[in-house]
């Protein structure tokens, strides 16, 4: 039997960076993955500002592209939002992963990969978590291991209750249809109904795919049609499709029960409105983080991680997912209002995405309350705004 003070099952963002904190504050643990790292992981690899704000380490060695702006498409119609500050960046996830599982091993944490947690017995002496026949005994165990969490069902912390589908894909296109992109993400809201579809340029190829809060629509279908109809995808030639559920949170559930935490999308954190789960994944695990060295130096209760996860991460997914119900559900008023409304379109893709601020959204837009009506868009239409792209620096895209 082997022993440390924490268990980490998963090495995703969130078991990662939980153990990379541990490390920091002289905590022993050790992270077990089932998969050989580096792995593919589905995932658009879309990291917002806020996410390159939080992490403490220069991205730019992974950074497959950043981001500048986004197309939204709506009925054929194309609207690019931009100049509203730095928008981020795009990733693989295998290295994105891979260079955060990195950093925790430098910073002294154990890593196991290719081993598959199959069983979970808590005992007074611990927690033993068994892998490929050995047995680990810690003090504390966190399941960081994703949407279909095998911690979560094998300590009964129950279902997920609320869901998204999605289903991504790697596409090789044509040098000069990456050209055309530039550093522009595009999101088409005909693609699936009650989501979108995403286009996000990384350095060779295209990772697109889409993503809905309805599972009656059949993913492949849908990505198929999206491939069809738009103008950028329609040569391109898919190597790789994976899909999987994002759990969402914002509602009252467990996240930690005695001696074990769920983090990331195993404690269902993934925000709604967009899909984005990474940010939420490294916040949830920081607040573990905090609440697990204070227990174990200060023999705080460790249920301080519930209640403070649910006054931050939850607040902010209960208004994204309110927005995501208006914004989805009434696409004919909300993209014009949201998306072709310069002001809002900032203030959003700024304070909420950029910031997960929804109340300084709100205040940025009702202090510009009067210039609304002059700051509406009329859009372009798709072969228009796919060749301005690729002219795009010569180009005034703000007149679209
Ligand atoms: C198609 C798709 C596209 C997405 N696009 C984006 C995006 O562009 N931007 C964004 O922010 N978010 C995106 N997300 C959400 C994002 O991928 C997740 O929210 C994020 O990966 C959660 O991180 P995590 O660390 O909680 O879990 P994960 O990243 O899922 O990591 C969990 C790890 O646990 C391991 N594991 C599972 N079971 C076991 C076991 N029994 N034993 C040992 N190890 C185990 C897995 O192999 C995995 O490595 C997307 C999701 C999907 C499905």
């Amino acid at each position: 039997m082997r022993k440390t003070d924490v268990i980490i099952v998963g090495a995703g963002p969130s078991g990662s960076w939980l153990g990379f904190r541990l490390a920091q504050a002289g905590i022993e643990s050790v992270i077990l993955e089932k998969e050989r790292f580096p792995r593919y992981k589905a995932c658009g690899g879309a990291l917002s500002e806020k996410v390159m704000e939080f992490l403490p380490f220069s991205l730019e060695e992974i950074v497959e592209r950043r981001m500048a702006s986004a197309w939204i498409g709506y009925k054929q119609k194309q609207v690019l939002v931009n100049r509203f500050g730095p928008a981020g960046a795009m990733v693989m996830r295998d290295t994105f992963d891979d260079f955060l599982v990195n950093r925790y091993l430098m910073a002294g944490g154990s890593f196991f990969d290719g081993q598959r947690a199959n069983s979970v017995e808590e005992t007074t002496d611990g927690i033993h978590v068994t892998i490929s026949g050995e047995v680990w005994r810690g003090k504390i165990l966190v399941g960081a291991d994703g949407a279909s969490s095998f911690v979560r069902r094998a300590c009964g912390f129950g279902q997920h209750r609320a869901l998204l589908f999605a289903l991504a894909a790697e596409m090789k296109v044509a040098e000069e249809v990456m050209r055309s992109l530039g550093n522009h993400a595009c999101f088409d809201l005909d693609a699936i109904p009650n989501g979108y579809g995403w286009i996000f340029p990384k350095r060779n190829h295209l990772s697109i795919g889409v993503l809905t809060s309805s599972h009656h629509f059949s993913l492949r279908e849908h990505l198929k049609r999206f491939c069809q109809s738009h103008p950028i995808l329609r040569a391109g030639e898919i190597f790789r499709m994976r899909g999987s559920a994002l759990p969402v949170g914002g509602y009252p559930r467990l996240v930690q029960k005695d001696r074990v935490l769920l983090v990331g999308d195993a404690a269902a954190t993934v925000e709604p409105f967009l899909g984005e789960g990474i940010y939420n994944a490294l916040l949830s695990a920081d607040i573990a983080a905090d609440a697990i060295i204070a227990h174990l130096k200060h023999r705080q209760a460790l249920s301080v991680y519930s209640e403070r996860l649910a006054r931050t991460v939850d607040a902010n997914i209960v208004h994204a997912r309110r927005l995501a119900k208006i914004f989805y559900g009434h696409l004919p008023w909300t993209f014009p209002f949201f998306v072709q409304n310069r002001i809002v379109a900032r203030a959003f893709a700024r304070e909420a995405i950029g910031k997960s601020d929804f109340s300084a959204c709100l205040r940025y837009c009702l202090k510009r309350l009067p210039l609304f009506p002059f700051n509406y868009r009329q859009g372009i239409s798709n072969a228009k705004a796919f060749s301005i792209a690729s002219a795009s620096n010569r180009v005034n895209l703000e007149e679209t």
